[in-house]
């Protein structure tokens, strides 16, 4: 995102809605006397397009170019509006696990592993995505990522998590990781990545989805509770009109 400096006022108007933060600095005009512009941060900056979405620049300075690779990950991965053409899904470019009723990606015995880093505030860097899926990829737990998923899309090496070497300077609002491996091995998952969180500069969130048991018991709680990690149990199921769960459980 830019602010054009001809017609920016500095008002500060867009301040509040970047969820970055205080990601814009001030200049002076140096052909208009008394005038203040502000620059944005272009390495801070996720191209999530809230400033401009929220519509509050008096002057209409706000300004999104159209990126080029790399630059343009930002946006697909940041700005709800723009569609991961990988997945065709806006907004992140996954629906992520909460599909799995109708996706069936999960079956019983698997549990659906994502880590969603950045949020809430503060974005992440891909080099610090890359340490979290170099974690998963090199526990050796048969970790197996999400192909549809723009973060696998963005690896150089789906076999070791490695991303591409030039998208690892860019940034984005949230970035999310998502794979599955065998209910036996989620310790080990759990325990990557709480090695590969004293690693990074950023913060994240570790969602692991399960199939109930039929005696309505949470399979995974137990190596939640082991692995010491805060967890609460929540169901956010997209049904929609897709592929009728019971195909991929009546053998
Ligand atoms: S595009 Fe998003 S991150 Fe960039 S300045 Fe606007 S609100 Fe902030
Ligand atoms: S709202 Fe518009 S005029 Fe005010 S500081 Fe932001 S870009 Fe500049």
């Amino acid at each position: 995102m830019k602010a054009d400096k001809d017609k920016c006022i500095g008002c500060k108007r867009c301040f509040p809605y970047c969820p970055m933060g205080k990601i814009q600095t001030f200049h002076k005009h140096d052909a208009i006397p008394g005038r203040v512009y502000i620059e944005i941060d272009q390495d801070k900056c996720t191209d999530c397009g809230m400033c401009v979405r929220a519509n509050i620049c008096p002057v209409k300075a706000l300004q999104q170019p159209v990126e080029d690779w790399p630059r343009e990950i930002r946006g697909i991965l940041s700005n709800p509006l723009i569609e991961f053409k990988g997945s065709q899904v806006p907004g992140r470019g996954t629906e992520e696990m909460k599909t799995n009723d109708v996706k069936g990606s999960f079956l019983p015995g698997e549990v659906g592993v994502g880590v969603e880093l950045g949020r809430p505030g503060i974005g992440a860097y891909f080099k610090d995505v890359e340490i979290v899926s170099m974690a998963l990829m090199g526990a050796n737990i048969g970790y197996e990522l999400a192909e549809e998923n723009p973060v696998t899309h963005f690896m150089s090496d789906t076999k070791t998590g490695k991303l591409r070497d030039d998208v690892l300077g860019e940034k984005a609002t949230s970035a999310i990781i998502e794979g599955k491996c065998k209910l036996e091995r989620l310790p080990e998952a759990l325990k990557a990545l709480q090695e590969a969180a004293k690693k990074v500069d950023t913060v994240f969130t570790v969602e692991v989805i399960t199939k109930v048991t039929q005696e309505g018991e949470v399979p995974i709680k137990a190596a939640l509770e082991e692995a010491g990690f805060w967890y609460s149990i929540n169901s956010k199921n997209n049904m929609g009109l897709g592929e009728p769960a019971f195909k991929f459980y009546d053998n």
